[in-house]
C-alpha cells in the first residue's frame, strides 16, 4: 500500500529529523551550560586568587614577632565576607599550618599525604604560584573542600608558605541555575592529570565523594580531555551493573585555571529526549495507522461484502440461469427471441435448448445465423401463408400463431409458433416466441384418425369420416359451383343372408360387397360402410353442370350392377347378391350432411320398394315422400316424449281358452293419421335412442298393468309378455334398467316375459345371455319369439335361457297348406317339449289352426281367432277353446 509506505516514509524521516534537532539541541544546551559553568568557575577563582593575594601581602608585612597571633587575627577579619570560604589558614613551605581562623586541634597540624595532598602542595611551594589543589576531607572542618591556594612572600622575598582557603566544594562553583539544571546532567571540573575538581550533581552512582575525588575519571572521558571544543561520545564503566554506559560529553572551552569543563549527559537522556519528542509524531503515525487500519479494514469489508454481494448476485443469476435453462428445457416447447429490426431483417436474440434442438441446430452456430437455417426449413407449400401472416402480425403487433411443416435434416416435421411482440429496442421490436414440436401428436391423431374412421369389418370409411368428406364437399361446392354425387347402397335381402349363413359369413360378405363398391367408384371418390348392410359411394367433384354429374353416375352405377353380376363366393357357398342404389346430387344449394344423405336414402328406400335390385335418382317429387318420411320421424319422437303411444293387449289362451297371460303391442293413435301399427314405426324409432326410450315406456306400463291386475281374482295370475328391440337389449344398463322398473312399480318379476327373437343374439349372444341369466335370477322369463324363421342353431338354443318358445305366425298361417308345414309345425313342438319349453303357436285365426295346434300338442295359442290386441278393458278371462267348436 503506498500510502502505508508514505506514512512509514514519513516517519522515518520525521525521526531522523527529530534526531537530528534533539542531538543538536543537546549540544547546544551542554554547551550553553559548559558556558555558564565556565564564567562561574573564572569569576570564583578569580575573586578567590585575588583575595589570597591581598591577604598574603597584607601577612607579609607582619614582623615577625608575634607573627603567628597576629597572622590568625588578619585571617579571622578577612574571611567573613566570603561565603564560600570554609576556613583560611596559613600554611608554611612544609605543610604545617602555621595559624587559621578556625580551631586547629592537633598542635602543628600537616597536610596529609594520601592522595597526593602533600605532594602537591609541596610541587607549588617548588614553583610557587596560585594553585587549585585536589578536594580532600578535611578533618579539622570535617568537610569536603577544595583547596585554593597562594604562595606569601616576606618583605626580603622569602618563601613563607601559602595562606590557603578551604574552598566549599559543594557550593563554590554552584551555578545560579543549578536548580534548573535538567536531570541527567552533570557538570565536572576534571583537572589536567585526570582528577576531578568539581562534579555536580554527584549522582546515585557516585554517591560517594571519596570515590569521585580519589580516582581519576574513566580512561574514555580522559581521552576526550585533549581533544578541542565540541560534543563527544565516550563509554564509561557503570559501577551498578556491568558493562559500559554510553555518555555525551561535552569538552568546554579551555581556561586560565587549567580545569576543564565538562559537561556530561547519558545518551539515555538524549534517547528519551528524542523518545518524547517523537511521542507525537508516532502517535500521529499510530493515529494514521489506526485510522488506516480501519480505513482499511473497513474497505475490505466493504470489498468483502461487495464481493459477496457479487459472489451472491452471480450465484443468483447463475441459478437463475440454470433454473432458467433447465426449465426450458424441461418444458416440452422451445423457446426463442426474434429481433425484428424496423429495417426489415429479423434475427434470432435467443434460442432455448429446446429450440435448437427442434431444427437441429448445432450447438456452436451463433444464434444470429440461425434465423436463415431455420426458414430455409419451412416447408415450401408452408412458406408462403407463414411470410403472409408474419407480415400481418407484425403489421398489427398482434400475435402470432402458425403451424407449419419444416424440413429437418430430411424428416418432415410438424411445428406450431406461438410468438408476441414485446419490447421495443433500438432498432426494432423484440417478440417471444414458443415452439412446439407436435409431429407426434399429428402423427398419432392421423393415426387415430385413420382408426376411428375405418369401418373394422369391410376397412372402408365408415360414417363420421363420410359424414366429413361429404361437409367438405358442399363446401367446395359452395366454393367453386361443381355438382357431386352421393349414392346410397343398400344389399338387398341382407338380413336373410346373415340369419343363414351366420355372422362370420355375412361380413364376409360385406367385405366382398364393399370391396365390388370402392372398385366400382374408383377414383372418381370413396366409398364408406355407414350401416349394417347400407352403404354410401361419395364423388365430391361430378363435373360442373347437372347433366355431366348425372351422366357419371349413370357410368358409376352400371359399374355396380355389373360387379354384382358374379355371386359372391363366401367361404362355404356362394350368394347371389343384389343391391338397391338411390342417388342423389349435392351442389353449392344443398344445405347439410343429413339433406343429401337423406335424399340419397329416400331414392334407396323407393328402389328397395319398387323390387329391389334399382337405381332411382332422387328428384322433386321424391322429395314429398321424403319430407313425409322425416316428418313422421320427428312426429314420433314427440309423441314418444309426450307419450302419445298406447299399448294393447293380445291374450295367450290355453287349451281351454282360459287367458293365462297377454303380449303387449304397442299402438300409436296419431291425432290425424289414427292408428299406426307399431310394424311402421318400430323401425323409424330404431334409427335413433328414440326406441331406449319407447323401450323403457312400453316396460313401465305393462308392469304397471300387471299391477293393476293383481286386485282382480282371475287376471292377478296372469303373465305378461313384452317386446324388446335389439337395441335395448344391448344396452349396457338393459339389466339395471329392467330392475329399477320392476322395483318402482311393484311388479311380480315372476310374471314378466320378454320376448327376443333370434337374430337379436347374433354376434352377441354371451353378453346377451349373460344378461338374461342375471334377469332370470330374479324370476323374470324368456319367450323367443318368431322362432322358425332365422337360423335356428340347435345347439345355441340348449344354451339359451328361455322358458317359451313361440312359433312363427307364417307356420301358422300355412300349416293347412299342406303336410310339409304340418311337420314343420309338429318338430318345432316336439323340440319346444323336449327343452321343456312351453310352446306357443302365433297368428291363430282359425279354428281348424287351433284344432290342429292342439292335436299337435301346442300349449298355448295367440291370435285373432281369440283376440287381436285392444285395450285392457277389452279382455276377456276366457275365449272359445279350441276343441268346443
Ligand atoms: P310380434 O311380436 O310378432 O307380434 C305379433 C304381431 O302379430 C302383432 O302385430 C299382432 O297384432 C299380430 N297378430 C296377432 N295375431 C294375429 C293373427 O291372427 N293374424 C295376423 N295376421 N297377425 C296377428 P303388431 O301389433 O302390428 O306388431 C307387429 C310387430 O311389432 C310385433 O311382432 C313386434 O315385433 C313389434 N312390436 C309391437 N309392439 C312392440 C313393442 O312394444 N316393442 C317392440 N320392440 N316391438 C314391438
Ligand atoms: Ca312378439
Ligand atoms: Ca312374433
Amino acid at each position: 500500500m503506498s500510502v502505508s509506505w508514505l506514512i512509514v516514509a514519513v516517519f522515518i524521516i520525521t525521526a531522523i529529523a527529530l534526531w537530528l534537532r534533539t542531538t543538536n539541541q543537546h549540544e547546544r544546551e551542554l554547551a550553553h551550560l559548559s558556558e555558564l559553568q565556565a564564567q562561574t568557575v573564572i569569576s570564583q577563582l578569580s575573586i578567590i586568587e585575588r583575595f589570597l593575594k591581598t591577604i598574603g601581602e597584607d601577612v607579609a608585612t607582619i614582623p615577625d614577632e608575634n607573627f603567628v597571633e597576629m597572622a590568625a587575627e588578619r585571617l579571622r577579619k578577612s574571611t567573613q565576607y566570603h561565603l564560600n570560604v570554609e576556613g583560611i589558614a596559613l600554611i608554611d613551605p612544609h605543610g604545617r599550618f602555621l595559624a587559621a581562623d578556625f580551631d586547629i586541634d592537633q598542635e602543628n597540624y600537616t597536610l596529609p599525604e594520601e592522595n597526593r595532598i602533600l605532594g602537591d602542595y609541596l610541587d607549588m611551594m617548588n614553583e610557587p604560584r596560585f594553585q587549585i589543589g585536589r578536594p580532600y576531607f578535611f578533618d579539622p572542618l570535617q568537610r569536603w573542600v577544595i583547596p585554593l591556594r597562594q604562595p606569601v612572600f616576606n618583605a626580603r622575598g622569602q618563601l613563607l608558605g601559602s595562606v590557603s582557603v578551604a574552598y566549599r566544594i559543594d557550593d563554590g562553583f554552584a551555578l545560579a541555575t543549578r536548580d534548573d539544571l535538567p536531570a541527567d546532567t552533570q557538570i565536572a571540573l576534571v583537572r589536567s592529570d585526570g582528577y576531578l575538581t568539581y562534579l555536580y550533581p554527584i549522582d546515585d552512582e557516585f554517591n560517594d565523594p571519596q570515590t569521585v575525588y580519589t580516582q581519576p575519571v574513566s580512561a574514555g572521558l580522559r581521552a576526550l580531555l585533549s581533544l578541542p571544543t565540541g560534543l563527544y561520545s565516550y563509554l564509561r564503566p557503570s559501577p551498578s551493573h556491568d558493562g559500559l554506559m554510553s555518555y555525551s560529553a561535552y569538552i568546554g572551552k579551555p581556561n586560565p585555571y587549567a580545569q576543564t569543563i565538562v559537561v556530561l549527559r547519558s545518551k539515555r537522556a538524549v534517547v528519551q529526549a528524542w523518545l518524547s519528542s517523537m511521542i507525537l509524531p508516532t502517535s500521529l503515525l499510530l493515529f494514521c495507522v489506526v485510522v488506516l487500519f480501519y480505513a482499511y479494514r473497513n474497505a475490505q469489508r466493504i470489498i468483502d461484502t461487495s464481493e459477496q454481494e457479487i459472489e451472491t448476485r452471480q450465484k443468483a443469476l447463475m441459478n437463475s440461469l440454470t433454473r432458467y435453462s433447465q426449465l426450458t428445457a424441461m418444458m416440452p416447447a422451445g423457446v426463442y427471441q426474434v429481433l425484428i429490426t424496423f429495417a426489415g431483417p429479423r434475427q434470432f436474440v435467443f434460442l432455448s435448448e429446446r429450440a435448437r434442438g427442434i431444427f437441429a441446430l448445432p450447438a456452436n452456430l451463433p444464434v444470429t445465423q440461425a434465423m436463415e437455417k431455420v426458414v430455409g426449413m419451412i416447408h415450401p407449400e408452408d412458406l408462403n401463408r407463414f411470410i403472409e401472416l408474419e407480415e400481418k402480425a407484425v403489421a398489427n403487433s398482434q400475435p402470432l400463431q402458425w403451424e407449419g411443416r419444416f424440413f429437418v435434416e430430411g424428416e418432415e416435421k410438424c411445428i406450431v409458433i406461438h410468438s408476441r411482440p414485446g419490447s421495443t429496442e433500438e432498432n426494432g421490436i423484440l417478440w417471444h416466441g414458443v415452439m412446439v414440436d407436435v409431429t407426434e401428436q399429428r402423427r398419432a391423431t392421423r393415426q387415430l384418425d385413420e382408426l376411428t374412421n375405418l369401418d373394422t369389418v369391410t376397412s372402408l370409411p365408415n360414417r363420421t369420416f363420410l359424414h366429413q368428406r361429404v361437409y367438405e364437399a358442399i363446401n367446395e361446392a359452395r366454393r367453386s359451383h361443381c355438382v357431386g354425387l352421393v349414392l346410397s347402397v343398400d344389399l338387398d335381402n341382407f338380413k336373410l343372408l346373415n340369419d343363414s349363413v351366420g355372422q362370420i359369413e355375412g361380413d364376409y360378405a360385406l367385405y366382398l360387397a364393399g370391396e365390388r363398391l370402392a372398385h366400382a367408384v374408383d377414383e372418381h371418390g370413396i366409398a364408406a360402410r355407414i350401416l349394417a348392410d347400407e352403404f354410401v359411394l361419395l364423388v365430391a367433384n361430378a363435373g360442373t353442370t347437372e347433366k355431366g354429374a348425372f351422366e357419371l353416375a349413370n357410368r358409376i352405377v352400371e359399374h355396380i350392377q355389373s360387379a354384382f353380376v358374379e355371386p359372391l363366393q363366401l367361404h362355404h357357398d356362394q350368394y347371389q347378391m343384389t343391391v338397391s342404389i338411390g342417388v342423389a346430387t349435392l351442389s353449392a344449394v344443398t344445405q347439410s350432411v343429413e339433406q343429401v344423405l337423406q335424399q340419397a336414402d329416400q331414392a334407396m328406400y323407393e328402389a328397395k320398394s319398387q323390387g329391389r335390385n334399382l337405381a332411382i335418382f332422387f328428384d322433386a317429387e321424391m322429395e314429398q315422400r321424403l319430407q313425409a318420411r322425416l316428418e313422421l320421424q320427428r312426429e314420433l319422437h314427440r309423441a314418444i316424449l309426450a307419450e302419445e303411444l298406447e299399448l294393447h293387449y293380445q291374450p295367450k289362451v290355453n287349451i281351454k281358452g282360459e287367458v293365462v297371460g297377454v303380449e303387449a303391442l304397442t299402438r300409436w293413435v296419431h291425432p290425424i293419421r289414427g292408428m299406426i301399427s307399431p310394424v311402421d314405426f318400430i323401425a323409424i324409432a330404431e334409427q335413433s335412442a328414440d326406441i331406449l326410450i319407447l323401450g323403457r315406456w312400453v316396460l313401465r306400463s305393462a308392469c304397471q298393468q300387471l299391477v293393476e291386475w293383481q286386485k282382480d281374482p282371475v287376471r292377478k295370475s296372469w303373465t305378461m309378455a313384452v317386446n324388446v328391440s335389439v337395441k335395448q337389449l344391448r344396452e349396457a344398463s338393459f339389466v339395471t334398467s329392467v330392475k329399477e322398473i320392476l322395483e318402482s312399480t311393484g311388479a311380480p318379476a315372476s310374471q314378466l316375459f320378454i320376448e327376443i327373437t333370434e337374430s337379436m343374439l347374433l354376434g352377441q349372444a354371451e353378453t346377451a345371455i349373460g344378461k338374461m341369466s342375471q334377469l332370470k335370477q330374479l324370476g323374470v322369463r324368456f319367450a323367443l319369439d318368431d322362432f322358425g324363421t332365422g337360423y335356428s342353431n340347435l345347439n345355441y338354443l340348449y344354451r339359451l335361457p328361455i322358458d317359451q318358445l313361440k312359433i312363427d305366425q307364417s307356420f301358422v298361417m300355412n300349416m293347412d297348406k299342406n303336410q310339409t308345414q304340418q311337420q314343420i309345425i309338429t318338430s318345432i313342438i316336439a323340440l319346444g317339449h323336449a327343452l321343456k319349453l312351453q310352446v306357443v303357436a302365433e297368428g291363430v285365426e282359425t279354428l281348424a289352426q287351433s284344432q290342429a295346434l292342439h292335436d299337435h300338442g301346442c300349449d298355448l295359442f295367440q291370435g285373432f281367432y281369440f283376440s287381436p290386441a285392444v285395450r285392457p278393458s277389452a279382455l276377456r278371462t276366457s275365449y272359445n277353446p279350441a276343441g268346443e267348436i
